[in-house]
């Protein structure tokens, strides 16, 4: 019998995982594309859950829904739903900008605001109205540690952000997502734009995040999905083609479509 889009993607897991995201018959629209096909997907707590899948699938669009940002575009229509910890984000009475500081996001080129290093951690912590000199440096600091780059800029944080590496500037982006103290971090073909050493820095960086934060990334690199990740969505034409944990996806997929992707055979 062939399974439905639901039964797909549901993975068993203990009772006592919790889920952060789930998303029920989620269809999305760029006026007349049909950009997102009935998405029925569990996303749970400190895990990494990466998005795979080719060009124009629709990996941007799914996670730019789960902070509703993909709203600003006005052509966009949804349908469905999608429960954060258990809350509809489409309900007319949800706080947006309370989910935006549950939810950080990275993406693909680093985009340091023109300021000081210290200052970019600072805007999100000083726009939700801490003004205190002594807690904003106790943020900075802890967010520049806990994005492993403290020690390349201690030193140097008056300077301008724009004087770092692209590989610096990358987790200077994810240390200001940090600073907000968010739940969730998604983060779009975060590496895409760095060379090889300052990948396996984010990649490393980004495993032990998960102690802490709930991790959802599209990459279309399969190997650093299948290095890094815990569970994997297969996204094809804007459907979920398949959905289970990663080596599972990569050593014995259910669907040949995933299997002729994740062997290269295209995309
Ligand atoms: P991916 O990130 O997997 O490359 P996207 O989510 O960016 O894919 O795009 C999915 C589909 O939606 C594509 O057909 C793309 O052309 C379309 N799309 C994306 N953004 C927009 C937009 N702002 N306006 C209209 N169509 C868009
Ligand atoms: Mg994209």
């Amino acid at each position: 019998m062939k399974k439905t889009t639901n039964e797909l993607s549901h993975i068993e897991e203990p009772a006592q995982k919790q889920i952060v995201y789930q998303t029920k018959e989620l269809n999305l629209w760029y006026g007349d594309t049909h950009a997102l096909k009935d998405i029925h997907l569990d996303i749970y707590e400190n895990e990494i859950t990466a998005i795979i899948g080719p060009s124009g699938c629709g990996k941007s669009t799914f996670i730019k829904t789960l902070n509703r940002m993909v709203e600003l575009v006005p052509i966009v229509k949804t349908s469905g739903e999608i429960l954060y910890r258990g809350r509809n984000i489409f309900d007319k009475t949800y706080p947006v900008e309370e989910l935006r500081t549950k939810v950080g996001m990275v993406f693909q080129k680093p985009n340091p605001f023109p300021k000081s290093i210290y200052d970019n951690i600072a805007y999100g912590p000083r726009i939700h109205g801490i003004k205190d000199r002594k807690i904003l440096d106790e943020i900075v600091e802890k967010s520049l540690r806990n994005a492993a780059i403290w020690d390349e800029v201690k030193d140097r944080l008056k300077e301008n952000a724009y004087g770092l590496s692209g590989g610096q500037q990358q987790r200077l982006c994810i240390a200001r997502a940090l600073a907000i103290e968010p739940d969730v971090i998604l983060m779009d073909e975060p590496t895409s734009a760095l060379d090889p050493i300052s990948t396996l820095k984010v990649e490393e960086l980004v495993q032990e995040l998960k102690e802490k934060f709930s991790i959802i990334i599209v990459t279309h690199n399969m190997q650093q999905a299948a290095r890094i990740s815990d569970k994997t969505a297969f996204f094809l034409n804007g459907e979920v083609i398949e959905y289970d944990q990663t080596d599972k996806i990569f050593s014995t997929p259910k669907d040949k479509r995933t299997e002729n992707y994740i062997t290269g055979r295209f995309g």
